[in-house]
């Protein structure tokens, strides 16, 4: 038997919290792995999630398959199956093609270990039994809400929404006023615990009469119910709390409160897997996870390493505030456990001004002004493209749901609609971050003026619509050094 030519497949994603694990260590547990089995490395395939700003699947996962399918490849290692694939159905595509062209898999942590038939056998049952369980709570809620629908009840029992009497119908005017207000805010980018704080000093509480919280406000605004719409959200297998977004299957019996429009941009806005998680809870540091670790995790020769270009060259953790000597600083936290350096650190007040100034510049630019005073013409016909979707898949649901398709005919169809939405939705985030910009962008005394008004949280807003990251690179000395920071621009 030939050597086998392994490829390499590695990925970065913040689905597991934080970075997880760094990709440097899950390519050499594999380089290991491969040397054990006496496989051939052939190529590193390496993938991050965490910039997935543009919504675009993962192009080299993409490369991978294709040379898979061209031969050039007969066996794929990584750290996890969790690393290697993100859905059952993409583990079935897997397996698939192990099945017809006598691929071979491993995984470092071996739990399933897929180049064994047993290993293969339990992950199809593991796959069977979740697709099972996923499909039969779709099927068991779709029955049922079809029955609500028909039978003209409000679906939901509980307690009654906010902005609405109890007869869950009637809109109780003060409290859609402040709906309202919510949405307008976080569409113009002001974090969901800055509203929630005021209103908390406003006294405004939730139905149950309790202070708002970030995750609360954000099921509110994101439901489709404020916009007058109903929405079915069924809950997969590998999702422990109900998702964020149901597919909007109807225009409801009660009245909206906000626009398709504004709802459809929340929804996106909202969802966005961008906005960072535990959004701006606790945070008193204006550009903490804005900035990350520049330092170098490889040894370069002497060459330098810009690390917006090779992110995965450098150490690339969040930095947090921490003060010392009663002097606030960013720092790269030296966590037990986490393969983060502690090794760099900058003033806070002193950075802070320097990413403000270079954020300000940089939009202090009559081209920027002018690209923002285009109608979004994109917007809308991305918000008829989500509708069109959604009704896409409510209508082979039904389908199904009438036996005139098989399940697994549903399955092949959801798939590209399902991936297009996420396209879009994504999109539509983007144009949303746009909208943060429109009120704010003047010529640079302006936005000076405008800045000083505002509190951290709509800052970050700004901040995050300029740069995915700023890199700081560790200093050579105690001096002040501007070139220190290397800027992620959005274009
Ligand atoms: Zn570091």
């Amino acid at each position: 038997m030939t050597t086998r030519r392994a490829a390499i497949y590695v990925r970065i994603s913040q689905d597991r919290g934080g970075a997880g694990l760094g990709i440097a260590r899950q390519e050499e547990d594999c380089r290991a792995l491969c040397a054990r089995k006496g496989w051939e490395v052939f190529d590193v395939y390496s993938d991050n999630d965490v910039s997935a700003y543009s919504g675009a699947p993962r192009p080299k996962w993409q490369e991978l398959m294709a040379d898979i399918d061209e031969g050039l490849v007969d066996a794929v290692v990584c750290w996890h199956v969790d690393r290697l694939t993100r859905s059952p159905r993409e583990l079935e595509d897997v397996i698939d093609l192990a099945d017809r062209n006598g691929l071979e898999l491993a995984t470092v942590t071996g739990e399933i270990d897929l180049a064994t038939p047993t290993g293969r056998m339990i992950a199809r049952m593991l796959g069977a039994a979740a697709r099972h369980e996923a499909e039969h709570k779709a099927e068991r809620q779709k029955r049922q809400r079809r029955q609500a629908a028909e039978a003209g009840k409000v679906a939901g029992g509980g307690k009654r929404p906010f902005g609405f009497e109890d007869d869950r119908i009637t809109i109780r005017e003060n409290e859609a006023e402040t709906i309202r207000e919510g949405a307008r805010r976080a569409l113009a980018g002001e974090s969901l615990s800055s509203i929630c704080k005021d209103w908390k000093v406003r006294g405004i509480v939730t139905a149950a009469g309790i202070p708002w919280k970030p995750c609360g406000l954000r099921r509110m605004l994101a439901s489709a119910r404020i916009s007058g719409r109903r929405e079915h959200t069924p809950r997969s297998w590998w999702e422990t709390t109900r998702p964020l977004l149901g597919e909007i299957v109807a225009d409801a019996v009660w009245p909206g409160i906000i626009s398709y429009e504004d709802s459809d941009r929340l929804r996106a806005l909202l969802s966005d897997p961008a906005r960072r998680k535990g959004d701006g809870q606790n945070r008193t540091y204006l550009l903490s996870g804005i900035l990350r670790c520049g330092k170098p995790t490889v040894d370069s020769a002497g060459v330098v390493i810009d690390p917006v270009e090779e992110p995965e060259k450098v150490c690339g953790w969040g930095m947090v505030g921490r003060p010392r000597a009663g002097v606030p600083r960013y720092v790269c936290p030296n966590t037990p456990g986490a393969d983060s350096c502690g090794g760099t650190a900058t003033n806070t007040a002193r950075t802070d001004e320097h990413i403000r100034d270079m954020v300000l510049a940089a939009f202090d630019s009559p081209a920027l002004r002018e690209r923002l005073q285009e109608p979004d013409g994109d917007g809308s016909e991305l918000y008829e493209k989500i509708r069109a979707d959604e009704e896409e898949l409510e209508e082979l649901a039904s389908e199904f749901g009438e036996k005139r398709i098989s399940r697994k005919e549903w399955m092949v169809a959801r798939g590209p609609i399902q991936q297009r939405l996420e396209r879009n939705r994504a999109k539509l985030a983007k144009v949303s971050r746009k909208a943060v910009l429109l009120g704010f962008v003047g010529s640079y005394e302006d936005m000076r003026c405008r800045w000083e008004a505002m509190n951290d949280s709509q800052r970050r807003a700004v901040v995050t619509a300029a740069v995915r990251a700023v890199y700081v690179v560790p200093a050579p000395g105690k001096r002040w050094d501007p070139d220190r920071f290397i800027f992620d621009w959005i274009a």
